[in-house]
């Protein structure tokens, strides 16, 4: 183990035996006692392991049961991470600057014990496929690579024949961005490809829903359930495959902000793929002007071919 202070916090002298790692009481902790131990925490870089942090302090004057104390309160409130080495020496040189932020923010949001290394390796083995044209795929792909993810813009391939699988890679995940045609919704449900649809039209943006084939609810239920309200709905619907408005009203807070959304939901499908994200059954909505997120359910249509509502 290679000791090191949680990254993105900050240490912080509350008086001269009081240290606080942290600024914001949701993240930070603060230990006492720590007086003679002080020359400890600049020595948690990182670039040391246990024994020589042990070895250094002494140096400094440090008793080692201080050392040894300090590193134990330190790992005991969460503040001492395994430094990451490996995963730090393999970013490209390009990226390191853009990800080592996403490092530090993926350890202090997950409080995981590597300094968010796991997180981005999960990131870069994931394959994202972004469907659509326009500014707004674009953005997503901007801010995903950013991250860390790999991601593709090449256009779904055409709709295969039934029994065809998708060459895709198990990590995958497809954005579907503005309208998308019935069929490769019905062929994303055949292949069992998990994927996300966004919008931003008519000054609203929708991110959502996150379908895993067979277990939540797809595009279809979604539709299935207007038209339960609306029986006109299928007839609106085969009519915007042909009428779209020109220019549409999207602007670009809205288009950022549903940018912001969709790439949320990825990272936390591409990261934690066993757990359901607030997208799956679900949209996320941002309606202008009130730019307030909120969360709107749509549960598996008991009448829809994906079978989700069996499962539910
Ligand atoms: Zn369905």
């Amino acid at each position: 183990m290679r000791p090191a202070l949680r990254p993105g916090l900050v240490p912080l002298w509350r008086d001269r035996d009081t240290i606080q790692i942290g600024v914001d009481p949701r993240r930070a902790a603060a230990l006492t006692g720590v007086g003679a131990a002080a020359a400890v925490i600049e020595l948690l870089d990182g670039s040391r392991d246990r024994p020589q942090v042990i070895a250094a302090a002494t140096e400094l004057g440090v008793p080692v049961e201080l050392t040894e104390r300090m590193l134990t309160l330190l790992a005991a409130d969460g503040m001492l991470i395994d430094f990451p080495a490996a995963t730090v020496r393999a970013l490209p040189c390009e990226l390191r600057q853009l990800l080592l932020p996403e490092l530090a923010a993926a350890s202090l949001a997950r409080m995981d014990s590597d300094g968010g290394g796991q997180v981005l390796a999960r990131r870069a083995a994931a394959t994202v496929h972004i469907a659509g044209d326009g500014p707004l795929p674009a953005a997503i792909a901007q801010v995903l690579t950013s991250s860390g993810v790999s991601v593709r813009r090449a256009p779904l391939a055409a709709v295969r024949p039934p029994g065809e699988r998708a060459e895709l890679p198990a990590a995958a995940l497809v954005v579907l961005t503005g309208l998308h045609p019935p069929e490769q919704v019905v062929q994303l449900l055949r292949d069992r490809i998990p994927h996300l649809a966004v919008s931003a039209d008519e000054a609203i943006g929708i991110v959502g829903p996150l379908v895993r084939p067979g277990g939540t609810a797809c595009l279809r239920c979604l539709d299935l359930a207007r038209t339960d309200r609306d029986p006109a709905w299928p007839l609106i619907l085969a009519q915007l495959g042909r009428r779209r408005p020109d220019p549409p009203a999207r602007d670009a807070v809205l288009t950022m902000a549903v940018t912001a959304q969709a790439a949320a939901q990825v990272l936390h499908f591409v990261e934690r793929p066993q757990l359901p994200g607030p997208a799956e059954n679900a949209t996320l909505e941002l309606v202008q002007p009130g730019w307030q997120w909120r969360r709107r359910s749509w549960p598996p249509h008991p009448a829809c071919i994906c079978r989700a509502s069996s499962a539910a």
